[in-house]
C-alpha cells in the first residue's frame, strides 16, 4: 500500500512541479499588465502537453480591444489555433490565472484542449468583479467532449494579481458600471 502511494507520488510530482513552475511565469507575465494602461489579473498561456513547451502567452484584452469575449483564455485559444494553423488543440494544455468561466470552459472544450489548468477559483474573482459562478468541471462533466480540469494550482499567488494595489484601484473603476459599460470582466 505504501509502495503504491509512494509510486504514485513519484509518477505526479514532475506533472505538478511542472505546473507550478508555468504558472508561476504566467502570474509574473499577467502582472506586467499592471505598467499598463489595461491592467489586468487574467492571463493564459498554451503548453504542449507532453513536451511542457509553451506555446504562447497572453491577458485579457476586454476593455482593450472592446470586445466583452475577449477573456484570456479564449483570446489564447484564438491565438493558438491561428499560429498552429488548425482548429483543434488537442496535446495542448491551457493554463490560466483564473479558473475559466463557462464561455472559456466551453471554448476550451471545444478546441479538444487535453486539459486546463488554473489558479485563483472563480470565487476569488468574484469578489472584485462580476462572474458567471459555475464551475469548470461542472461545464466540463456536461458536455461530449474530453478536458481534464485541474486546479487551483499556485492559487495564492494568483489571487496576489487580483489583490494588487493597481488591481484593486482598477476594480473600482469597474465596479460602478453605467449603461455604457464596464471594461474588463473576468479572465
Ligand atoms: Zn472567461
Amino acid at each position: 500500500m505504501a509502495t503504491g502511494v509512494l509510486l504514485f507520488l513519484m509518477a505526479m510530482l514532475p506533472r505538478v512541479l511542472g505546473d507550478e513552475r508555468r504558472m508561476a511565469a504566467l502570474v509574473k507575465f499577467t502582472a506586467r499588465s499592471f505598467v499598463t494602461s489595461f491592467p489586468v489579473p487574467f492571463g493564459a498561456a498554451i503548453v504542449e502537453t507532453v513536451s511542457g513547451q509553451l506555446l504562447l502567452r497572453t491577458v485579457n484584452a476586454v476593455a482593450q480591444q472592446f470586445d466583452p469575449t475577449c477573456h484570456a483564455e479564449v483570446r489564447a485559444i484564438r491565438l493558438a489555433t491561428k499560429k498552429l494553423k488548425r482548429f483543434s488543440l488537442a496535446g495542448y494544455t491551457l493554463y490560466t490565472t483564473c479558473e475559466p468561466c463557462p464561455m472559456c470552459m466551453s471554448a476550451a472544450l471545444w478546441a479538444g484542449l487535453d486539459r486546463v489548468v488554473y489558479g485563483a477559483t472563480i470565487e476569488d474573482a468574484a469578489r472584485h468583479c462580476d462572474q458567471i459562478t459555475v464551475p469548470a468541471r461542472e461545464v466540463a462533466s456536461r458536455g461530449d467532449l474530453r478536458c481534464v480540469v485541474e486546479g487551483p494550482v499556485l492559487q495564492e499567488e494568483c489571487y496576489g494579481l487580483f489583490t494588487h494595489p493597481v488591481m484593486l484601484r482598477m476594480f473600482e473603476k469597474w465596479r460602478p458600471a453605467p449603461a455604457a459599460g464596464k471594461p474588463g470582466q473576468h479572465a
